[in-house]
């Protein structure tokens, strides 16, 4: 994108703002005090099963109405929670879905893939080969609807372009009207538009990144597009991004992701996912540990969704398996 001073109004996909509320039990548990920590509901967008794709979708759903399109087209793992609400957009704006997805089709679909398929969205599986060889695929895909005389869209892989972003810089205004002593907001990092998008809002010092390994230079990933945002390069050692938090790699659950999901869930009632949001509260939890974020200061964990990859996510569903059947008993 050359320029966003003349990008087409966004479409209205999701319901604003979404809530802010404390986390006072989940506060004392950390050592902080009841007021210190905050969560921001982008859980709770209202479309398709909630999370902050909807916010970039806005936008980018917007150019595409602008273009005359009529097929969105994107990319992402098989548990894409981008790929399930590019779905619903899709029909919530009577476009026809078509989701480009690594790999080869599960057997038994589940989670997000149970979604998509509710949406009415169309998989295409292409196979092995990371990220260039999905982006091909989905401009072959592409390609073809073009000759068929259909107009399909493009959209980015997570959303994540700079006009993508621009949901995230208004999330980081409504932020700051809901809490204008605002410290630190932590938020999972993906393909880097989320935060992207913060830290434009916000400023680097502001904006607490945690790197859940989808990107193999996620410091690189966030500069760029906030450098495309401001039209004004940022110089990438002001972010503060932690890159703790990824064990094994994108997807696997770790020890501390885990027990982030419990604590979250048994202190608050609020549920996380083992890819995202739980690396992000695992890196929070890390963050208190090592005195980056203080008592006595207002830190807000975005909560940016993914509760459908849960029911995707095979090692998360043997580890709360196994742990019911230690707390079950028959009568
Ligand atoms: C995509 C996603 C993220 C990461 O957002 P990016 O903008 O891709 O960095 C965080 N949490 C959930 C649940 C997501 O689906």
């Amino acid at each position: 994108m050359t320029s966003l001073n003349d990008v087409p109004q966004p479409v209205r996909l999701g319901t604003w703002p979404t809530p802010l509320e404390p986390m006072p039990r989940l506060a004392h548990s950390l050592g902080l005090g009841a007021e210190d920590l905050w969560v921001k509901r982008d859980d709770l967008v209202g479309l398709g099963g909630g999370g902050n794709k909807a916010r970039k979708l806005e936008w980018l759903c917007g150019a595409a109405v602008a273009e005359g399109a009529t097929h969105l087209v994107t990319t992402g793992a098989p548990q894409s929670n981008h790929a399930r609400l590019t779905a619903a957009a899709g029909a919530r704006l009577g476009l026809e879905t078509v989701l480009v997805l690594a790999g080869t089709p599960d057997a038994t679909p589940q989670g997000n893939l149970t979604l998509d398929a509710l949406f009415g969205a169309t998989c295409v599986w292409a196979g092995a080969g990371g990220g260039p060889a999905l982006a091909t695929a989905a401009e072959d895909v592409a390609a073809r609807l073009r000759a068929d005389g259909a107009r399909p869209a493009l959209l980015p892989f997570g959303g994540s372009s700079a006009l993508g972003a621009l949901g995230y810089g208004a999330c980081g205004h409504e932020l700051l009207t809901q809490a204008p002593d605002l410290d630190t907001v932590v938020v999972a990092m993906g393909s880097g538009g989320t935060m992207a998008g913060l830290v434009h809002a916000l400023g680097p010092q502001r904006v607490l990144g945690v790197h859940c390994g989808a990107v193999t230079d996620p410091v690189d990933v966030v500069a760029a597009l906030v450098s495309d945002l401001s039209g004004a390069p940022l110089p990438p050692d002001s972010l503060r991004l932690r890159l703790d938090q990824v064990g094994e790699g994108y997807g696997t659950l770790t020890e501390p992701v885990m027990a982030a999901l419990n604590r979250t869930a048994r202190t608050e009632g609020i549920v996380l996912d083992p890819v995202y949001t739980g690396r992000a509260m695992a890196g929070l939890i890390a963050a208190v540990a090592d005195g980056d974020i203080a008592p006595g200061r207002r830190t807000v964990f975005l909560h940016t969704g993914g509760l459908p990859g849960l029911f995707g996510h095979t090692g998360a569903l043997a580890a709360t398996a196994a742990d019911l059947t230690t707390r079950s008993r028959t009568l």
